[in-house]
């Protein structure tokens, strides 16, 4: 009797296990949120996948690429790529890895698209201003002049096969700030799409991009950043709703010496007109590209910036399925046809114009 006693305890203890494992199981695979937040590419990154157990593994493995491609397309790195081209500068080409190539050869043809409005061989520029150092400064008409002499993305030479990369005079030197970003989003929903996500929301420092829609079946919504929510309070100056889409913004707002603004009301921001080496000031105060793919949009948000409201939406308006938001000086926002019903008004401070 004692024996057949202890053989059921073990055998209700055996049943009670496999059931728990059952249900653990069952837990950790249905829909789950995984949040993230890390620091890459000089700027904070969130991610929110939903999904089972494979879609948070699928997180972190985008995140380590976006922090490898960090590694081959910083300008400060030592050893990356960019380090290595700009180093060898009027010396000698340079192999790089397939993902630099790649970016670089989509930044030149954007040069070429944009009459030089995107131009990757900014970096003397960006380094004479040190805008993105804790030592900016504003340099004078002389040294502006010196360096802008070495800002010509038509002197980048390009071997596809060799997958080498030559700047032909020395002193030269790119900088993907303006690129890299889109890219590195590409790349991470490309990893989460291949893990079977179908929904997910990253955000890499204001570049935004989406799988799907939310989990309740609707769009995403997306707040654009209000560009002078120091002075109107807002977060956000419009909102807009999306679908497997990215949504990208460049601005004066983001980066611009603080001790000269707090002084002068001058705001000497990080992206700069390619033809005068001076930030670009076409009447812009922010603007926003939605598409598909987030290196397009992050090229063509820079792009947007430098030409101006007229140049850059007519531009914009030339492409297939890519969207533009251009916000002026007087707080008036203009976009592109397909944006015009669908723009959310989600601040007063902000003009809509038709
Ligand atoms: P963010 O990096 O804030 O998202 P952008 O995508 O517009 O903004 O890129 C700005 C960065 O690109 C700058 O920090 C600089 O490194 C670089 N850059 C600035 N002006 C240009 C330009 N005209 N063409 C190419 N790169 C630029
Ligand atoms: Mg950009």
């Amino acid at each position: 009797m004692e024996r057949n006693k202890i053989k059921r305890f073990f055998a209700v203890l055996i049943v009670l296990i496999l059931v728990l494992f059952l249900v653990s199981g069952c837990i950790s695979n249905t829909q789950g949120q995984h949040d993230k937040s890390f620091f890459a590419m000089d700027t904070v990154m969130t991610f929110r996948v939903y999904g089972d157990r494979s879609a948070k593994k699928a997180m972190n493995k985008a995140i380590d690429r976006i922090k490898e491609i960090e590694s081959h397309m910083s300008s400060t790195h030592k050893d990356s790529d960019v380090v290595k081209i700009n180093k060898a500068a009027g010396v000698e080409p340079v192999k790089v890895h397939d993902d630099t190539f790649y970016v670089i050869k989509k930044a030149v043809e954007y040069g070429k698209l944009s009459n030089g409005a995107l131009d990757i061989t900014i970096r003397p520029i960006v380094e004479l201003w040190g805008i993105t150092s804790d030592k900016p400064r504003v340099p004078s008409q002389e040294e502006i002049e010196e360096k802008l002499a070495l800002v010509d993305y038509n002197k980048v030479v390009l071997d596809e096969d060799k997958k080498t990369v030559f700047l032909e005079n020395e002193g030269m030197g790119i900088d993907l700030g303006a690129i890299a970003k889109g890219f590195a989003a590409d790349e991470a929903v490309r990893i989460l799409r291949e893990a079977g996500v179908e929904s997910a929301l990253l955000n890499l420092g204001g570049n935004v991009i989406t799988i799907g829609s939310n989990p309740d079946g609707r769009p995403w919504r997306i707040g654009i950043q209000d560009p002078r929510t120091e002075e109107t309070g807002q977060p956000h100056f419009t909102i807009v709703g999306v679908t497997d889409a990215t949504v990208v913004s460049s601005g004066d707002y983001e980066r611009y010496i603080e001790e000269v603004y707090e002084k002068t009301g001058e705001r000497y921001h990080h992206i700069f007109d390619p033809r005068t080496g001076y930030p670009a000031q076409a009447g812009l105060i922010a603007c926003t590209i939605i598409t598909s793919s987030s290196i397009d949009a992050d090229a063509l948000s820079t792009i947007l910036f430098v030409m101006g409201r007229e140049e850059g939406l007519k531009l914009i308006e030339g492409l297939d399925n890519i969207e533009g938001i251009a916000v002026t000086t007087d707080k008036e926002i203009y976009t592109t046809e397909g944006l015009k019903a669908s723009l959310i008004p989600s601040n007063d401070n902000y003009r809509i114009v038709d």
